[in-house]
């Protein structure tokens, strides 16, 4: 080993070291500022470490540094540019782009270094490294095709809902089989990369039809699902072209993506084969309409809110997208302060897939700096709703809606916080407009429940000057 090698190899461990201590510190709010620049950082020494390597390699001509440099600097303005520009409330599509462009990434890595062995007659791909071609082309191309369409769902540019196609399940299955076969067959010794093109269109076309039909409440697990394939891809690329840092750095994203999968899974109450199956966690309910909510609604002005909200003993707020499209999270802050001030208890429940992310509730919050000890898991949240005077749900909706207790819904089995058995429950929200899984919502028209129709930063800012103007703070 020359020494170049043996200090490419220290640096890869240091890059490693970083990526696990700063997945570390990324548990938990008050730590995770420093767990992001410091996982860039080992990412940042990882990169140079096979720069230098390929360098000393001389492996690349002048036309290839000069490619690698353009990619690597359009890249870095794209990305860098998109993640300073982006709105919170396009950070999921952001994610979702992030990933497939990952996963599409991989993919080419792996049907470019076999194209490369194959183009001289008599090449032969080793057997290890056509299986790991094949896993890296059949998972990239399918994350790649599934997050685009992931994304384009969360950006509203393609429906929400479920888009099942007549033979859904038949055709996805071909697709698999096709995919899976050609791949196969590639590797069983026909190392033309004619047939791995042929398992990367199965794949393709495998990726948009499976994402298709899942919507309703169902799309966080998917989109942790593509982020640990995303992972895998990677990790498989490293296989392929022996690169001990991107196999670390691939195996760290499927590990934590895949571990995020199951949570957001159990936390909803789904099982993951049944979503890829069949479009809905449920699994039976792809072509369900939920029933429309009927009853009066009961609309309340800011001063009927605020007497509600001056008099209460315990308060707990329930934060939802609408929040976060409204970039309400200091008004919230602001507003539970100055209920705490008055001897109120205040928290905040959060459930785990409020918003458009995994997390999305406690990193707003966190950016308003509320106190990570007043946020309250779904878990803690649900048992303390019967002794809660006022329940304020601020643009929430689907994590609210009790149409999830019973069968024959897009939101059927999903665990909600239980806001209606608080004893009054304020909302605010703008109309009685739905929530991402497109279903009315029957806490909107309970006899407990006033609706307070506003956006959430300026309904937030009202309640809080009339609360001060009642109890003349
Ligand atoms: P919902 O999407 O169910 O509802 C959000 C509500 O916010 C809407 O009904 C809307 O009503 C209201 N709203 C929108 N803008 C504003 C505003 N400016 N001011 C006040 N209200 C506003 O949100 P939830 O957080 O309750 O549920 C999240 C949903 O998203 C779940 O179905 C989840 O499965 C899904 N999802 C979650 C992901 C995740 O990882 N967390 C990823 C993908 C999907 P109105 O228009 O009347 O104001």
């Amino acid at each position: 080993m020359s020494t170049l090698d043996f200090v490419v190899g220290i640096v890869y461990l240091v890059a490693a070291i970083a990526f696990v201590t700063g997945l570390h510190l990324m548990r938990s709010p008050a730590t995770a500022r420093r767990g992001s620049p410091l996982s860039a950082g080992g990412m940042v020494l990882a990169v140079a470490a096979t720069l230098a390597k390929v360098a000393n390699d001389g492996t690349i001509s002048g036309t290839g540094w000069a490619v690698l440099g353009a990619g690597a600097l359009l890249g870095a303005a794209v990305g860098l540019v998109s993640a300073r520009r982006v709105k919170m409330t396009a950070i999921p599509q952001l994610v979702s782009l992030f990933n497939a462009v990952g996963g599409g990434a991989a993919a080419v890595v792996a049907l470019m270094d076999v194209i490369r062995l194959t183009e001289h007659a008599g090449a032969t791909v080793a057997g290890r490294t056509s299986v790991a071609s094949v896993l890296d082309v059949l998972i990239g191309a399918l994350t790649f095709s599934g997050s685009l369409i992931a994304a384009g769902k969360l950006q509203g540019w393609i429906p929400g809902r479920p888009i099942v196609l007549p033979g859904a399940r038949a055709v996805n299955g071909l697709l698999a089989l096709a995919a899976v076969g050609l791949g196969c067959y590639f590797m069983s010794g026909a190392y033309d990369s004619w047939w791995l093109v042929g398992s990367l269109f199965g794949a393709l076309v495998l990726g948009i039809t499976t994402v298709l039909p899942i919507g309703g409440a169902d799309m966080p697990v998917v989109i942790s699902l593509l982020n640990a394939c995303t992972g895998i891809a990677v990790a498989m690329a490293g296989f392929v072209i022996d690169s001990a840092g991107l196999i670390i750095a691939g195996a760290l994203v499927g590990a934590s993506g895949g571990i995020l999968t199951k949570l957001m899974a159990d936390a909803m109450n789904r099982s993951i084969p049944a979503i890829l199956a069949g479009g809905f966690g449920t699994g039976d309910t792809v072509n369900a309409v939920a029933p429309g909510v009927t009853g009066d609604v009961h609309p309340i002005s800011v001063e009927d809110a605020a007497i509600q909200l001056a008099y209460a003993g315990k308060v707990m707020i329930v934060p939802g997208y609408g929040l976060a499209a409204a970039q309400a999270q200091h008004e919230a802050r602001e507003l539970a302060e100055l209920l705490e001030s008055r001897g109120i208890q205040v928290d905040f429940a959060i459930h785990p897939v409020a918003g458009r992310m995994p997390g999305h509730m406690n990193v707003l919050l966190a950016e308003a700096n509320v106190p990570y000890t007043q946020l309250k898991e779904m878990d803690t949240a649900n048992p303390e709703f019967p002794s809660t005077d006022v329940v304020l749900v601020v643009g929430a909706n689907d994590v609210t809606n009790p149409a999830a207790r019973r069968p024959g819904t897009p939101l059927s089995g999903m665990p909600i916080l239980e806001v209606d058995r608080a004893q009054r429950v304020i909302v605010i929200k703008r109309s009685m407009g739905h929530g991402y899984a497109g279903i009315d919502n029957e806490l909107y028209t309970e006899e407990k429940t006033g609706m307070l129709f506003a956006d959430a930063k300026r309904g937030l800012a009202e309640l809080a000057a009339s609360v001060k103007a009642l109890v003349g703070a």
